[in-house]
């Protein structure tokens, strides 16, 4: 188990732990045993492989555990992953934990996740563990890169404001129109962000994937007003949001760039003043046309 630095984050090796707690944490939970179910996941979580079998697990442990630190001075190195990492709640703490091999054959598990540690407790019989504050677990493996484990991290830092709530928003494009939330929206451009001041290419998600010209995620945002709105909302709502937009020299950044791209947006729609931020009624919406392209 290891601290990094002052940081509250610590990487913690427990996947023979957590394998032999599973059928414990169902069993409880077929009981409708929640609480008991919890502490055992909480236990789990911050439990270190070291303290089993005398000590059998050490070059795994250390195998990961370096590697996942490795990531963590990487994302130390920009100015972005030092905003991040120096903004989440003191009063919390961060556990990145291990996604096992055998999970990420698994379908649906080849991703890094993050949730709180002590999450509310769904009585509807679900497993679903997304909703809480506080303490997080990042489930995470060292492959996935740095830049997910800085999207993870920015997730934990909503969560130990109390902050996490996705909200659902629409992202539209010439053959479909699919669903995300806002939380994701906020995570994936802070990772782009991140990446385009590493000189990387951005790492957009599923419905816009393959750009690696900001022009072109911009003149996307232009077509699908919500995620402007959305812009604007963690503008309003979110400090590290502000921190960005006013400190962050990267050529990536919607949210230092949020005027022009509202001014463009303006233009077309002449009636409006100013784009309210996302979850505000706007009366005039349907009306709304969207704007030109900015490169
Ligand atoms: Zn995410």
């Amino acid at each position: 188990m290891r601290r990094f630095e002052a940081f509250p984050v610590v990487v913690n090796y427990n996947i023979h732990i957590r394998k032999r707690a599973w059928p414990e944490e169902v069993k409880l939970h077929e009981a409708k045993e929640y609480v008991q179910e919890r502490e055992l996941s909480i236990k789990t979580t911050t439990t270190s492989d070291s303290t089993i079998e005398n000590n059998l697990w050490k070059d795994e442990i250390d195998k990961f555990e370096t590697r996942v630190v490795t990531c963590l001075e990487r994302i130390k190195r920009h100015t972005i992953g030092r905003m991040v990492l120096g903004s989440i709640n003191k009063q919390t703490t961060v556990w990145i934990v291990p996604r096992s091999d055998a999970e990420l054959k698994e379908r649906g598990n080849h991703s890094a996740t993050t949730g709180p540690l002590r999450y509310e407790i769904q009585t509807d019989g679900s497993y679903a563990r997304g909703a809480g504050s506080g303490d997080t677990q990042i489930l995470f493996h060292p492959s996935f890169g740095d830049d997910v484990l800085f999207h993870e991290l920015v997730h934990a830092y909503r969560y130990s404001y109390k902050k996490f709530s996705p909200m659902p928003y629409y992202v539209r494009t010439d053959r479909s129109t699919n669903t995300s939330n806002s939380e994701e929206f906020f995570a994936h451009h802070m990772q782009n962000m991140y990446l385009s001041q590493g000189n990387r290419k951005l790492g957009l998600d599923y419905t816009w994937g393959g750009n690696d010209d900001k022009n072109e995620v911009y003149d996307f945002m232009l077509q699908n007003v919500d995620t402007l709105m959305l812009l604007k909302y963690f503008l309003l709502n979110d400090p590290m949001a502000r921190l960005a937009a006013s400190r962050l020299d990267a050529p990536f950044n919607p949210f230092r760039d949020y005027k022009m791209l509202e001014a463009k947006f303006l233009e077309n729609n002449k009636s409006l003043r100013e784009l309210p931020a996302f979850g505000t009624m706007l009366s005039s919406r349907p009306a709304l046309q969207s704007a030109r392209r900015v490169g």
